[in-house]
């Protein structure tokens, strides 16, 4: 049987994987993401760096002058892209390697992932709130308990960290694209889709590994990234103070509420195994390069428009934007955990103080075994199919809020957060129809709200 003979069928005969509906415009897409998002980085990164955050400031210099030849070629070498230096290289490598260090060496719990497609259930090592905990105290006990380095080294070095960066997002990229055809670690988890950008940026391989635990997904997004995530906050407010003479009270609210994202992210490492990012996205350029380079710096803008556009906040606004932002913490984590933990006592607790309803909805892997699984349909999975999204964006809004509203860049990330899970809705309906057939029918027909009841 050919591995795409191979693919996996619900009692209805539907598949459930990536490679469903791809087609030459969904591959034409994927080129347009591997070629066009590192230059939309590096445009983010030169608006910033260059012309005080705001987006539309190099379209209008270039049109000053006509987008002449001359004057794009300047712009391109002289702002876009900027130069590699040996420190950007070395800082990233010496951390990238430090993370996995941590990651393989650190004391750790065993978690489990979802059943895979192909009937694999895969252990993970959770330490990532040590590791953490480790780099943070390292990081802030080196730069301003022992003077080693300046806590704005991060900032300092923006612009060649993100040439190592890339460097490292495309060799990972091509590294996993061949490791999927020559050596991959589950076979029969991957998935071919017959077109040659769709599989590089959608990925291959569902969960490929070095050994029995180092994961690369879980690794990648979590280590390097999301670890970094307040590191490089916290380096862009020692930019600020070095800056101004002090940290304003917006930057110290969006250090706090991406610092409560950040080790909710950790606390809860082992519920992160069962989210779709580890659970069914395959691990090609999307993850890689997105992990690598996009989450680093694109997920950081807000500080990043903080150092060079301070903004002072009222005490209403303040205490409203610290409002929104628990607020949709506290939701963000209530709705993730009803459904985690009403799998893990198999259907038998309470919701709001009464019996989990539940449908049990039956799935087959390719090795032909059924499989249950358990679709929450009380709580807030009563109301809309993924109200955690909801939190999360309302999260993202008291970020963006923090740099004020005098320019779109900050925005950014509010704008991109609701089109990617929007997208998600669809894709993850399409793979949960896929792999539960009637029973997510049901599932629909009980609650038709995906996002926000009465609305979508
Ligand atoms: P979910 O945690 O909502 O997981 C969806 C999966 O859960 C489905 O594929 C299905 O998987 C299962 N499922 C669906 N409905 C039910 C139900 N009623 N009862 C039980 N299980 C169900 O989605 P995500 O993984 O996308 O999101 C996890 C969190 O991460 C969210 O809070 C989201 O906001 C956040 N997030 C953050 C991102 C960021 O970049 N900051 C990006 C994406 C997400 P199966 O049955 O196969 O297990």
């Amino acid at each position: 049987m050919t591995v795409k003979a191979k693919q996996i069928h619900s009692q209805e005969g539907k598949t459930w994987g990536r490679d469903r509906d791809v087609t030459p415009l969904t591959n034409l897409i994927c080129a347009c993401i591997f070629l066009f998002c590192p230059i939309m980085v590096l445009y983010f990164w030169s608006s910033c760096t260059y012309y005080s955050c705001s987006l539309y400031a190099p379209v209008q210099e270039l049109s000053a002058q006509n987008f002449s030849f001359e004057a794009v070629k300047g712009f391109f070498w002289e702002k876009l892209v900027p130069g590699p230096t040996a420190t950007g290289f070395k800082l990233f490598f010496s951390w990238l390697l430090f993370q996995a260090f941590l990651n393989v060496t650190l004391p750790c719990k065993i978690g489990f992932g979802q059943m895979t497609p192909a009937g694999h259930l895969l252990p993970y090592k959770v330490n990532g709130l040590f590791a953490w905990v480790v780099s943070h105290a390292l990081f802030i006990g080196g730069s301003l308990v022992l003077g080693l380095f300046p806590a704005s080294i991060v900032h300092d070095n923006w612009g060649g960290i993100l040439i190592a960066v890339n460097t490292y997002g495309y060799f990972l990229t091509i590294f996993c694209f061949l490791k999927a055809h020559l050596a991959p670690s589950h076979p029969e988890d991957r998935k071919f889709s017959g077109y040659f950008f769709y599989d590089l940026v959608m990925g291959i391989e569902l969960n490929p590994r070095f050994g029995k635990y180092f994961d690369f997904k879980l690794f990648h997004n979590g280590r390097p990234g999301i670890v970094a995530w307040t590191l490089i906050n916290f380096s862009f407010a020692a930019a600020q103070y070095q800056s101004i003479g002090y940290v304003t009270n917006s930057m110290i609210l969006l250090n706090f509420l991406h610092a409560v994202y950040v080790v909710d992210f950790f606390y809860f490492e082992d519920w992160y195994l069962r989210t779709i990012d580890i659970a069914h996205d395959h691990f090609g350029f999307y993850l890689a390069w997105g992990d690598s380079v996009w989450l680093p710096f694109m997920y950081t803008l807000q500080s990043h428009y903080l150092v060079r556009n301070p903004v002072d906040l009222s005490a209403f606004t303040f205490l409203l934007l610290l409002a929104i932002g628990l607020a949709g913490y506290f939701i963000f984590r209530t709705v993730n955990n009803q459904k985690d933990i009403t799998r893990k006592s198999d259907g038998k607790n309470l919701i709001w103080g009464k019996p989990a309803r539940v449908i049990r909805a039956h799935y087959t892997t390719s090795d032909g075994k059924d499989h249950t699984s358990i679709l929450l349909t009380s709580g807030y999975w009563g109301i809309s199919r993924h109200f955690n999204y909801v939190g999360d964006l309302m999260m993202c809004a008291a970020f963006c809020f923090c740099c004020g509203v005098d320019h779109l860049l900050p925005h950014f990330y509010v704008i991109y957060m609701f089109i990617l899970l929007v997208h998600r809705i669809q894709r993850d309906h399409t793979r949960c129809r896929g792999k539960y057939g009637k029973y997510w029918d049901q599932y629909c027909e009980l609650v038709p709200w995906k996002l926000f009841p009465y609305f979508f």
